[in-house]
């Protein structure tokens, strides 16, 4: 029986198709996903589409469309993005699906019975682009929500509100007994800051006639908001996926990360539900230091940026040049200037120095490879497995590249092309060996960021077999197979260079 493994994507709003800052999250989530795979799991990986909004409604009336048509619309955008940038999902839901609607009533009535919720007479500010109420002092000098620079709404009604203030004691210890239960550490830090100063109860039904969850309570109202949403993760683990939940890991981004590491929790544990395991919360991305944000026009496009260069360039970008604890700027000329350094020159110059050795020396390489070489392997796989095992593909990604230039610098060491391939042949066979071994980690490494390339790497070298067996294998195996190289032939640039 193969271990579960669940992961989800952040919310995906649908008054917008996904911009750079959705594809980077997909991104890090796809790779996670893939390299559970490959690591033995069997993996549940879902994302989703947020419709039951008021931004949705706004914009369909904005473009003059039926509500549902223009959902249905936005979410047939949102999987054309995913499946253009080869996000391997294996489960997408809409919140207007009948099956949630009936998943999140039955809990909604589980936590009025529980004694969680209450009725309230109350008048409030309320961002609808936040999706969240607005203290006074929260906004700026002309009374505007500071992300949005929009006028809060006054919402006067009567409705139905969550009692988080009673989980105040439950979450501290919470925290406590879980102390990496959001990461980065200093975003958890942001969020104990705010259980001390900040735990109001919230509003969950809207006074309207719409097309949201009916409000199971009371037939004059609506589901709204964060049950209607957050109980996705749930609704796609009924019946024969029961065992997915917990959650291994929600990947949400700061917007949201309150509502994920202090109501959430709250919300499953008063309908008594087990809690997720892990939050990763990534951050912002910026554009000439703008933060990108949905109402601002400064918004790049995943597709066309991964048309325009490739989806490997994209991602290697977006994995690698930002320390993980700080907002950073998205840079075009950058991320070309990452590709080359890393694609083109780091790993397919390496690559290529091999082939034109073995292809002068020996097309068929056997088992030779000396202890100190073994050692090396093991202590980049140790490094590589614990960072992905903790969440920070970022880390794995870069140091399989410092792999690299130790690679190229050991080869200008050795130089096997000054030694006598009479005479010597015994020694640049084991050179050539070790070189192509660790170029396999190497590739084995890369497989969960660069699927495809990785796959048409290891088939140019005679292991066609390792992508099905990668995709259903335990790594581990695969990394202490002893295989042997066949090299025949000159190969066409995996990765170009761009001018
Ligand atoms: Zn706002």
């Amino acid at each position: 029986m193969k271990p579960k493994f669940y992961i989800t994507t952040p919310i995906y709003y649908t008054n917008w198709v996904p911009h750079i800052w959705h594809a980077y999250s997909s991104l890090i989530a796809d790779v996670i996903a893939r390299y559970k795979r490959i690591d033995w799991f069997q993996v549940k990986f879902t994302t989703w589409v947020d419709e039951n909004s008021q931004k949705a409604l706004l914009k369909a009336q904005e473009l003059w469309m039926d509500i549902m048509e223009y959902l249905d619309m936005m979410a047939s955008k949102h999987l054309a993005v995913w499946d253009w940038l080869d996000i391997s999902y294996t489960d997408y839901i809409r919140t207007t699906e009948p099956r949630h609607h009936k998943f999140v009533q039955s809990v909604i009535k589980k936590t009025y019975e529980n004694w969680f919720i209450r009725k309230w007479n109350y008048e409030w500010l309320y961002c609808i682009w936040c999706e969240s109420f607005k203290k006074p002092e929260e906004l700026n000098a002309d009374w505007l929500c500071p992300d949005h620079l929009t006028k809060p709404e006054v919402i006067k009604e009567e409705n139905y509100f969550f009692e988080l203030s009673k989980f105040q004691k439950t979450l501290e210890s919470f925290y406590e007994k879980n102390p990496d239960f959001t990461i980065p550490n200093n975003r958890f830090n942001e969020m104990k800051t705010f259980l001390k100063e900040w735990l109001e109860d919230f509003s969950i039904s809207r006074n309207k006639k719409l097309f949201w969850i009916p409000f199971p309570l009371d037939n004059e109202q609506v589901t709204y908001v964060w049950y209607d949403a957050l109980f996705n993760y749930l609704t796609v683990c009924q019946d024969w996926d029961e065992d997915f939940w917990p959650a291994d890991l929600h990947i949400v981004w700061k917007e949201i990360a309150r509502f994920h590491v202090i109501y959430w929790p709250a919300m499953l544990e008063a309908a008594w539900y087990e809690k997720p395991k892990n939050i990763l919360v990534t951050w912002f991305i910026t554009v000439d230091s703008q933060k990108i944000s949905k109402s601002i026009w400064n918004v790049i496009d995943p597709v066309e940026f991964s048309q325009k260069y490739s989806r490997d360039l994209m991602l290697l970008y977006l994995l690698t040049s930002f320390p993980i604890w700080q907002d950073w700027d998205f840079s075009e000329e950058q991320a070309v200037l990452m590709y080359n350094a890393k694609l083109a020159n780091n790993l397919w110059n390496l690559l290529n120095r091999f082939l034109v050795l073995s292809l002068k020396i020996w097309w068929k390489i056997w088992w030779i490879i000396n202890d100190e070489i073994r050692n090396e392997i093991d202590s980049i796989s140790n490094k590589y497995m614990e960072t992905m095992d903790e969440y920070n593909p970022n880390w794995a990604l870069s140091s399989i590249f410092e792999f690299c230039d130790k690679l190229n610098k050991f080869i200008d060491n050795e130089k096997p092309w000054n030694l006598d391939s009479e005479t010597e042949k015994d020694r640049i066979e084991e050179i050539l060996y070790n070189l192509w071994e660790w170029l396999r980690i190497v590739w084995i490494f890369l497989y969960p960021f660069f699927t495809a390339k990785m796959s048409e790497m290891l088939t140019r070298l005679w292991m066609e077999e390792y992508p099905e067996e990668l995709a259903d294998w335990k790594m581990k195996e695969l990394l202490s197979k002893k295989e042997i190289f066949t090299i025949k032939e000159k190969w066409e640039p995996l990765y170009p260079r761009i001018q």
